[in-house]
């Protein structure tokens, strides 16, 4: 169970990102409708503890995780929106090191892990090239693998469908939908098909706010 308890931000610009979300999230599949510049990606930062708010709390499972988020990051995954600059390392390494700041310590079931991640996103054959000379669409992928390692009680997934041909959508839908059996999934997207097909539960974030939420039969017909 995610809690979001009165979350507010203010860019050093003036701009007001936030202004007093409050949210509760049960397990499964939940969608974040909102148009470019709402605040999604502000409160996806904040949620994986990357990013502190002015005021408010986040309680995950009933941790206060904005004050002790050590006590998230080994349940947390997080797929941001651009994934900046990766360096020179093959994914596999690369997957290898994430693995072990997430603290997987058992060698063989983390590269088990591993192979398992590299093949459901299709990057088995490319394992041992350098990530920073992926396609965007490889890059995606490998985001998403990066994103499960560990299992996530929390996946954090930002505007994730950018750049993904429609087989690997389907693809990803699909492998969320799996995942939300027994993990929160917070899907973040200004396109309102994704949430339809995807989320029995959703809300809209408007100008820093969460101005509806419901089922999204009757939130987006609201559209
Ligand atoms: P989004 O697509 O989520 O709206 P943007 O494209 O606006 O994100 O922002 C991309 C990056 O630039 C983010 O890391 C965001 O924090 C940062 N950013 C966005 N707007 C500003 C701004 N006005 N001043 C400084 N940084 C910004
Ligand atoms: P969304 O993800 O819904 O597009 P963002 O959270 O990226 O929304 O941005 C919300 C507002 O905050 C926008 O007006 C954006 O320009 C601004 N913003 C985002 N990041 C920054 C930043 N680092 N510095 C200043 N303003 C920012």
């Amino acid at each position: 169970m995610l809690e979001i308890r009165n979350l507010s931000k203010r860019y050093p610009n003036g701009v007001q990102a936030l202004k007093g979300i409050n949210l509760t999230v049960a397990t499964g599949m939940f969608g974040l409708l909102g148009p470019n510049g709402a605040g999604k990606s502000t409160l996806m930062r904040t949620l994986a503890t990357l990013q502190l708010p002015d005021s408010g709390q986040v309680r995950f499972n009933g941790n206060q995780v904005l004050r002790q988020p050590q006590l998230l990051r080994p349940v947390l995954g997080y797929l941001p929106q651009d994934f900046g600059v990766y360096p020179g390392m093959s994914a596999f390494s690369l997957l290898e090191h994430f693995a072990l700041l997430k603290g997987l310590s058992d060698k063989k079931a983390r590269r088990r892990q591993i192979d398992a991640l590299l093949e459901l996103t299709n990057l088995s054959r490319v394992r041992n090239k350098a990530v920073s000379g992926f396609s965007g669409g490889m890059k995606q992928r490998f985001g998403i693998a990066q994103a499960l390692l560990g299992a996530p009680k929390l996946l954090i997934v930002d505007e994730p469908t950018a750049g993904l041909d429609p087989e690997e959508r389907n693809r990803f839908h699909n492998l969320l939908s799996d995942l939300s059996e027994n993990t929160v999934v917070i899907l973040s997207t200004h396109i309102v098909e994704d949430i339809n097909n995807l989320c029995p539960d959703m809300a809209i974030l408007a100008q820093g706010e969460i101005i509806a939420r419901g089922a999204p039969d009757k939130l987006t017909a609201m559209l």
